[in-house]
C-alpha cells in the first residue's frame, strides 16, 4: 500500500472503510467543539449511544416489577448472563458453554488460578512475562505464597534480550521447555499492555501442554482487538475485561473461559457461590454444591445486571460484525499511523520516536520518547489527542476498528508535526 500523509488521503481511505458508518454509533469526546482524536481504546472504550436505553430498560424493569423482574422483566435478571455468552464466545473463538460474564478481571485471574494453579511436589513454578502489568504481578505474588512459596522461586519471568524490547516466541517457547517439568502453570497475556506485542498463544498452549503445565491468558488487550480461537488453540483458561475493546464503561463486568475439556471435571477445585450452582436447584437453597457445566459453573454471586446491560450495548454491535472484518482495518489503521508517525518525525526535528511495538501487533501502536517526551504529550493534550503517557517515557496510542478514522491519524500527525 502507497500510504500518503494528506488529508485528501485519508479522507478518501474513511469513504471506502466498509466499518465507516460505526463510528456514528459512539459518543466521541469532545475539544473545544470537535472531536477529540481518540487514541486510548485500549483503556476506555467509548460510549454506545444505545448504552443509556439498554440501563433504562433495566430500570423500568426494577421500577415496575421489583424482585419480581427476575422472572418478569423483558431480560430476566435470573438469566442475564446468559444473554451475553453467544456473542462473547465469538468475539475469543469459544463455544458458548466454555464462556461466562462475571465479575472484574483480577476476581476472575484468581478464580482460575484456584482451578488452574495447582502446584504440588517439583511442579509448582510459574512462567510469565517480565513487566506484566501490576494487577497480574500482584496476583501471581499473592498466589504463590498463598501455596507457601516465594515468589522468585516459583516465578520465572522472561525478559527481552539485551537492547531488544518485545519478546521473542522461541525465547519464551525455549524457557517452557528449559523448565519442563517444574512448571505448573504457563501464564500469559494475549497483548502486551506496554510494548504491544501480541504473543502467539497457539504456540505457547501447545508447548506448555508438551511439559505438562496448564496455559492461561489474560486477554484484557486482546479480547475485541485480535481474532482468537481460543477452543483451538487448546487454552485451559482466559480471563478479559470488558471496558477495554469492549467498550463496556468503566468497571465494567469482565469474561472468563474455561475450556469444554474441564466443562464436567469433578477433581478441579473451585471456590465456589450460589450463581456457579446447578441452575434447576439453585433456589432450592440445597446443601452440596454441584456447578453448571461449563465455565458458569464458576460464577459465585447473582449477575451485576446494570453493568452487564451497558456491555450488552456494545455487544450488539459486535453482533453485527467480524472479528475478521475489525483486524483487517485495525491492520490498515496502525499501518498508516505507523506511517504517518515516521513521516511527521522526519518532517520535525524536535521529534524523536522508537517505535516499540514489534510486528506482532494488534491495534496499538506504542513510542519510546525522547527527552522532551512529557512536554509533546501535554503538545497532543492541548490540541485535541487523547493518548496515553507511561512513565518513564512511552505513548501508547490504540487506533481502534470501531470508531477511529484515517482521517483522525493524519490529524495527529498534523499536531506531531506543529510541536
Ligand atoms: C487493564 C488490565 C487489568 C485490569 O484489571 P481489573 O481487575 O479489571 O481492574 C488487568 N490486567 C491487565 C493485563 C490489564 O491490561
Amino acid at each position: 500500500m502507497q500510504w500518503e500523509n494528506t488529508r485528501q488521503f485519508a479522507l478518501k481511505q474513511d469513504e471506502a472503510d466498509e466499518l465507516k458508518t460505526y463510528r456514528q454509533r459512539f459518543f466521541i469526546p469532545q475539544h473545544n467543539g470537535i472531536d477529540c482524536v481518540y487514541l486510548t481504546g485500549n483503556s476506555l472504550g467509548l460510549q454506545p449511544k444505545t448504552v443509556r436505553e439498554k440501563l433504562q430498560q433495566e430500570l423500568d424493569d426494577w421500577a415496575e416489577f421489583g424482585v419480581e423482574g427476575h422472572f418478569e422483566g423483558q431480560n430476566p435478571w435470573f438469566h442475564y448472563h446468559k444473554f451475553s455468552t453467544e456473542s462473547v464466545a465469538r468475539i475469543v473463538g469459544a463455544k458458548p458453554v466454555e464462556v461466562v460474564v462475571m465479575n472484574n478481571l483480577t476476581v476472575n485471574l484468581h478464580l482460575m488460578m484456584v482451578s488452574f494453579y495447582r502446584p504440588s511436589g517439583s511442579r509448582y513454578k510459574i512462567v510469565m512475562e517480565a513487566g506484566a502489568f501490576p494487577s497480574d504481578q500482584y496476583a501471581m505474588e499473592s498466589q504463590v505464597k498463598f501455596h507457601g512459596y516465594e515468589y522468585d522461586d516459583a516465578v520465572i519471568e522472561i525478559k527481552p534480550r539485551p537492547g531488544e524490547n518485545a519478546l521473542r516466541n522461541e525465547d519464551i517457547l525455549q524457557v517452557i521447555r528449559d523448565n519442563g517439568d517444574s512448571i505448573a502453570l504457563v501464564m500469559f497475556s494475549g497483548v502486551q499492555y506496554y510494548t504491544g506485542q501480541a504473543f502467539n498463544i497457539k504456540e505457547i498452549t501447545i508447548t506448555a501442554h508438551e511439559v505438562g503445565a496448564n496455559a492461561g491468558f489474560d486477554l484484557a488487550h486482546a479480547a475485541g482487538n485480535l481474532e482468537l480461537s481460543l477452543h483451538d488453540w487448546d487454552v485451559d483458561f482466559a480471563v478479559w475485561c470488558s471496558y477495554k475493546y469492549l467498550n463496556s464503561g468503566p468497571g465494567g463486568v469482565s469474561g472468563a473461559f474455561v475450556h469444554e475439556r474441564h466443562s464436567n471435571n469433578p477433581d478441579l477445585p473451585r471456590f465456589a457461590g450460589w450463581w456457579g450452582h446447578k441452575e434447576s436447584d439453585r433456589f432450592l437453597m440445597k446443601r452440596g454444591f454441584i456447578p453448571e457445566s461449563g465455565a458458569a459453573g464458576w460464577q459465585l454471586s447473582n449477575a451485576p445486571v446494570l453493568t452487564m446491560a451497558a456491555h450488552r450495548a456494545s455487544l450488539d454491535i459486535f453482533d453485527e460484525v467480524n472479528m475478521a472484518q475489525l483486524n483487517r482495518k485495525s491492520v490498515r489503521l496502525n499501518a498508516y499511523l505507523e506511517y504517518v508517525v515516521l513521516e511527521s518525525v522526519r518532517s520535525n526535528p524536535k521529534l524523536s520516536f522508537t517505535i516499540i511495538t514489534p510486528e506482532d501487533r494488534g491495534c496499538q501502536l506504542s513510542v519510546l520518547t525522547g527527552e522532551n517526551g512529557k512536554s509533546l504529550f501535554d503538545h497532543l493534550t492541548e490540541n485535541g489527542i487523547i493518548a496515553d503517557w507511561r512513565e518513564p517515557n512511552v505513548i501508547r496510542m490504540a487506533p481502534v476498528p470501531l470508531y477511529n478514522s484515517f482521517e483522525d491519524i493524519h490529524r495527529f500527525g498534523e499536531v506531531l508535526k506543529s510541536f
